[in-house]
């Protein structure tokens, strides 16, 4: 889980002339660079994602179970989103949700670019004096594995959070199956990022219709007490879903006007990029009792009391979470 240092040779030395070019006067901040090189190497990971699909073999494994599943793009894309930050931070503390042997990371996996849209943001003052090692990533390779073999393509992510002083703070997600349906010149898959005090991009923001409850929850995690927590709010319609960057999407998109999972099994991994890309356009996600998340290195990985959240009128749907939940669910 946590990514150890990487054998990388060649690469280090192509990142040492990267680093040097960055000591110019205008030289974009820490987080800058961080959130630039995220946003590349999300983009070689959905890559990554589709081609272990194209392939038609991805080595499926139950971790726990049958509803919890790694895959071959699990394995190479939590590699490859560590091993690329890894060679040009590496001081961060990376923490990925694949628990995987230590081993030398193919060249063809390494992403050293950095997307130039964010480089030239502007990003607030009170990130300047940030240093690498105060820095924890959190790495979901692929959120949504079980969607993701049973060809519910869409609803497939890959999660990059990053948090600093225990806040999620920036979040890069990609989609790699955006507009697969679409057809024609559609461009497949897309990469949406969110920084705390600057906002969110890559996507365009739109609100469900006010008054009306749309609450997106999961389809392979379900029970009781998420089903009675979901009817306690009275919704006007229920989308069941897979993965939480998916449901996050949905949020920003206009969707669904609240995410609950009134049940421990979502993880750190799993809530920072979302959490992150929502608080920057002026959501909140929280637990069901409405605490926020902590996000330093060495926290419990389980979101044990569960995940709300919501874009706008997220006191409605807290105010509405039964007693009975509550009692069920300890942080
Ligand atoms: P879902 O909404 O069911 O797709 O879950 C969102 C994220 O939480 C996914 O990464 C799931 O793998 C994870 N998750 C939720 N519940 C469980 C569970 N009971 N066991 C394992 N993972 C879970
Ligand atoms: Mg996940
Ligand atoms: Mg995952």
């Amino acid at each position: 889980m946590l990514c150890r240092p990487l054998h990388l040779l060649a690469v280090s030395a192509v990142c040492s002339l990267r680093r040097a070019a960055f000591t110019m006067s205008s030289a974009p901040i820490l987080l800058a660079r961080l959130v630039a090189a995220a946003h590349s190497v999300a983009e070689k990971a959905g890559a990554t994602v589709r081609d272990v699909m194209s392939s038609g073999d991805l080595g499926i494994i139950e971790k726990t179970g049958a509803n919890d599943l790694q895959t071959a793009a699990d394995r190479l894309v939590q590699q490859s989103i560590c091993a690329s930050l890894a060679v040009t931070f590496p001081r961060l503390t990376i923490i990925g949700e694949e628990d995987l042997p230590s081993e030398d990371v193919s060249e063809e996996l390494i992403e050293t670019g950095a997307s130039e849209e964010i480089l030239k943001a502007t990003f607030p003052s009170q990130y300047n004096n940030i240093k690498e090692e105060e820095l924890v990533v959190w790495v979901d390779p692929l959120d949504g594995t079980k969607e993701y073999t049973e060809g519910l393509l869409d609803h497939v992510t890959v999660l990059i959070g990053i948090a600093y002083e225990g806040k999620a703070i920036a979040g890069v997600i990609n989609q790699p199956y955006y507009n697969y349906q679409a057809g024609g010149d559609a461009v497949l898959g897309r990469t949406i990022w969110g920084v705390l005090g600057i906002g969110a991009f890559g996507f365009k923001l739109k609100e469900v219709p006010e008054g009306q409850h749309i609450i997106t929850t999961t389809r392979s995690h379900s029970s009781k007490l998420v089903n009675d927590c979901i009817a306690a709010m009275n919704p006007d319609k229920v989308v069941r879903v897979g993965g939480a960057g998916n449901k996050i999407i949905q949020l920003i998109e206009g969707q669904a006007s609240a995410y609950v999972f009134a049940s421990p099994g979502c993880k750190k991994w799993d809530t920072c990029a979302p959490e992150a890309i929502l608080h920057a356009v002026g959501g909140k996600l929280t637990d069901m009792h409405g605490n926020t998340f902590d996000y330093h290195k060495d926290v419990k990985h389980m979101n044990s009391a569960g995940v709300l959240a919501a874009l706008r009128n997220f006191n409605y749907y807290a105010s509405r979470v039964p007693e009975s939940v509550k009692q069920a669910l300890v942080p």
